[in-house]
């Protein structure tokens, strides 16, 4: 980042400050699933002040094959820009890239059909770079059930995936999962559970957002909750700053500054025809809860005016920086490998 990106943030001269000084954290970004893309529009992250983010790399509906080629592209592209990108294996590298003005980047899964039913495969995936990973997108699997199925409970080879993805060092996430599957992994956890892309249910009444009992075990666990920017999630289609800010603000109250982060969830290159064949969209997102046209996203240049909501709002500063970013890198030093893999 130079200066003359930072002049250009609407902002204060105190949030300006504040949000350069912070570690900042989006734990949850999507690009197009392709071999072979560009993915320079995460310099879009750089240039807002973000310094990590947790890139998507397959959901339950992406076969293992796709899965690995767009790693394969991922890694590729990021290692062959060292001088803005570092692809983060450890905490202390995420440190290490905002020092160096870089943007930290691992990646996440949306689910775990992809894992074929093989215990061996959560670790290949965490050798490539895989920190973070739910077990159900959307619908029901093997493992575990997702918001939209039939609030199935964690299932016995479930029970042995969390036990795993706990042992190699992957943070266990449970945006998307089902209520029951939600309570089941965050009981049977042994490190901290997060929801890296969520909003509050009491606020909006979508399945994809989490009640207040989720929320409290979430923080139970010493986890935290990352709101998203998506604007069916956060209201009517609503992704303001203000409605944003409502979602974080109900999360504080409820668990503390400290169990609450920012994954905004944004979509590059929405449309890129990126799904496999015979591809199913309403069997994924269905229509009955609103996943209809294109929806408002928080997107990356907001995040400065975020942190001068937060100022705003009257929040201490430690509590502001925990919320930008320290918070989730608490979750990354407690559970990601000490070495990289
Ligand atoms: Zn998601």
């Amino acid at each position: 980042m130079n200066d003359l990106t930072k002049q250009t943030w609407p902002v204060s001269t105190r949030a300006r400050d504040l949000h350069e000084a912070a570690l900042v954290w989006d734990s949850h970004s999507c690009l197009p699933l392709k071999a072979g893309i560009d993915i320079s529009d995460l310099e879009r992250h750089r240039a807002s002040g973000i310094d990590y983010v947790s890139v998507n790399v397959g959901m339950d509906f992406n076969p293992l094959s796709q899965v690995i080629r767009v790693l394969a592209t991922f890694r590729g592209w990021l290692a062959t820009r060292p001088d803005h990108f570092m692809i983060a294996s450890t905490a202390a590298d995420v440190r290490r890239a905002k020092a160096e003005g870089k943007l930290a980047v691992s990646f996440d899964l949306e689910g775990s059909d992809m894992i074929e039913g093989d215990l061996d495969m959560l670790r290949l995936y965490r050798d490539l770079g895989v920190r973070q990973m739910h077990l159900a997108y959307n619908r029901d699997n093997p493992i575990a059930g997702g918001c939209h199925g039939a609030d199935i409970g964690l299932t016995a080879l479930g029970h042995k995936v969390v036990a795993e993805i706990n042992r190699l060092g992957i943070i266990m996430d449970c945006s998307h999962s089902g209520y029951r599957t939600s309570m089941d992994v965050m009981a049977a956890s042994t490190k901290p559970v997060v929801f890296s892309h969520t909003c509050m249910r009491k606020l909006m009444d979508h399945p994809r957002n989490v009640w207040d009992d989720q929320i409290d075990a979430c923080a139970r666990t010493g986890g935290v909750i990352g709101i998203t920017g998506i604007g069916i999630f956060l209201g009517a289609d609503d992704a303001s700053t203000a409605t944003f800010m409502r979602h974080v603000d109900y999360a504080v109250q409820r668990v503390g500054a400290a169990h609450v982060g920012i994954g905004l969830d944004f979509v590059f290159r929405r449309g890129a025809d990126d799904y496999p064949p015979n591809f199913d969209r309403s069997l994924w997102w269905p229509p009955s809860h609103r996943y209809v046209g294109r929806s408002n996203f928080v997107e990356p240049e907001r995040m400065p005016l975020i942190t001068e909501a937060l100022i705003a709002q009257g929040y201490s500063d430690a509590d502001i920086r925990g919320i930008l970013g320290e918070n989730f890198l608490r979750i990354a030093q407690q559970t990601w490998p000490a070495e990289a893999a």
